[in-house]
């Protein structure tokens, strides 16, 4: 079977190491690599981005099927499926803010995102973020797997905990809703991306099943580290591609700080 992947970056800042080698990474296993344009969150993204992620991505020598799927022309496609959720009774509006949600957890949290309470499951709200009943939507459902790295892996649906945010009423659609429909709908058969969404993993392939999607295979891969060890994030401009290309590195410079 054709392997098809993808790259998915948000167009919020300029592209850097981290990305070059995922978008190699995920072209390199590929017989079909597409590339996706996660632009939902509107406020964060920016045309100009957009367009140095094409001067990027041909500069470094890929190329990729048309046509390139722009989350921000997809509402239709997910509010089809909310609007399932919604209709299966999985989900519920949510007024909190985020004080309110660290003031209702006791516990101290650590760094990620603390797990949502459930402080408005019953309360029958009708605006605010809609969020999925995870209790009541994985409460049916079998123990689920996935292929990761050529390895099955099982899991627990019903052990997530979190009700997560799938609409919020200022941002809109949430990444978790967003990328699953879409991974089907561009007929994705191996989601390469990098080791920190791993985590997120069980719960997409839980919104497939939910969904009636299917689950693709799944390749995280390592992620590229600055001096003292951290992921590089957007604030790393001094790692950004146009950088180097201006300072006249080439492509097959980027591969070898890489590691390719
Ligand atoms: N848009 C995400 C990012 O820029 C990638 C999401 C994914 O690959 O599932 O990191
Ligand atoms: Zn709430």
């Amino acid at each position: 079977m054709a392997r098809v992947t993808r790259f998915a970056p948000s167009p919020t800042g300029p592209l850097h190491l981290g990305h070059a080698f995922a978008a190699l990474t995920a072209a390199g296993r590929a017989d079909r690599f597409l590339l996706r344009i996660e632009d939902i969150d509107q406020t964060r993204c920016r045309p100009d981005y957009e367009q140095a992620i094409y001067d990027d991505l041909h500069w470094l020598g890929l190329t990729w099927e048309p046509p390139v799927l722009r989350q921000s022309t997809r509402s239709t496609a997910y509010q089809i499926d909310l609007d399932r959720l919604t209709a299966l009774g999985l989900t519920y509006h949510c007024t909190c803010t985020r004080a309110d949600i660290r003031a209702a957890l006791s516990a101290p949290q650590g760094p990620a995102a603390p797990a949502y309470p459930g402080t408005c499951r019953t309360a029958q709200h009708s605006h605010g973020a809609l969020r999925l009943n995870m209790a009541k939507a994985t409460a049916p459902l079998p123990d689920l797997s996935f292929t990761e790295s050529g390895q099955t892996l099982r899991f627990n649906p019903r052990q997530l905990a979190d009700d997560i945010i799938l609409h919020r009423a200022n941002e809109g659609f949430a990444y978790h809703l967003a990328v699953v429909i879409d991974d089907a709908f561009q007929g994705i058969t191996e989601v390469t991306r990098g080791a920190d969404l791993q985590s997120v993993t069980p719960l997409h392939v839980t919104l497939q099943h939910l969904l009636g999607l299917p689950t693709p295979q799944y390749h995280h891969h390592r992620l590229i580290l600055d001096d003292q060890g951290r992921r590089l994030a957007k604030r790393d401009d001094a790692r950004a591609m146009s950088k180097y290309r201006a300072e006249g590195a080439t492509p097959a410079d980027i591969r070898h700080m890489v590691g390719l």
